[in-house]
């Protein structure tokens, strides 16, 4: 019988694709969807194919599980995305990649989008020398992230810096690992945001 994996890896598998929700976990061999690659549940096999609906509906999910937000902050956001100049499905990702739980993420303060939220929730992150435990807070160009000056929340971040040594941070940020804080140096572009969703399917789906 096939060990329980947890909720948040069913929901990879469900997607057919990772969606980095569970930290380190996630780029080593104990990552559920490189053990099985067929999604979970006794009756899924033979479902058949999905509609176009169905398609427009799953990447929805998608970028929702990824940035782990609910339906009506997604329709938020949608709306300010459309509001905006340009591309909806653009505008909307860029969004959601400049909220404040994700760069602490991003930049591996914290080793999951989950724990980078309650890291925030918490009162351990500053922007710009100023405390914000605002975990939607969407970073601008120019700020700096950092833990706040207590040891314990430094060594935590100390920490998780050093599990996660060598990966990347994307282009639109400079991690400075000697003074513990990260620069945005200029936002987000479509190309920086590794989120695996197809966003006009999104626009498509959201603007009926
Ligand atoms: Fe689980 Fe992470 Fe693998 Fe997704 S990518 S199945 S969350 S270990």
């Amino acid at each position: 019988m096939a060990r329980y994996v947890g909720p948040q890896c069913r929901l990879c598998r469900r997607e057919g694709e990772k969606l980095f929700l569970k930290g380190i976990r996630c780029d080593t061999v104990k990552c559920a969807i490189t053990k099985r690659k067929y999604p979970p549940g006794q009756f899924t096999w033979g479902k058949g194919k999905l509609s176009k609906y169905g398609i427009q509906f799953r990447e929805k999910q998608k970028v929702k599980r990824y940035y782990g937000i609910l339906e009506r902050q997604f329709k938020n956001y949608f709306k300010k995305a459309e509001r905006q100049k340009g591309n909806t499905g653009e505008n909307l990702l860029m969004m959601l990649e400049r909220r404040l739980d994700n760069v602490v993420h991003l930049l591996s303060f914290a080793p999951s989008r989950k724990s980078a939220r309650q890291f925030v929730l918490h009162g351990h992150i500053m922007v710009n020398n100023k405390k914000v435990d605002i975990a939607s807070y969407l970073v601008k160009m120019g700020d700096i992230i950092k833990p706040r000056s207590g040891e314990i929340t430094q060594n935590i971040v100390k920490t998780n810096l050093e599990m996660v040594k060598g990966r990347n941070v994307p282009a639109w940020m400079q991690l400075r690992v000697d003074l513990l804080e990260g620069l945005v140096t200029q936002l987000p572009t479509r190309e920086d945001i590794s989120v695996p969703a197809q966003e006009q399917l999104i626009v498509e789906l959201c603007s009926k």
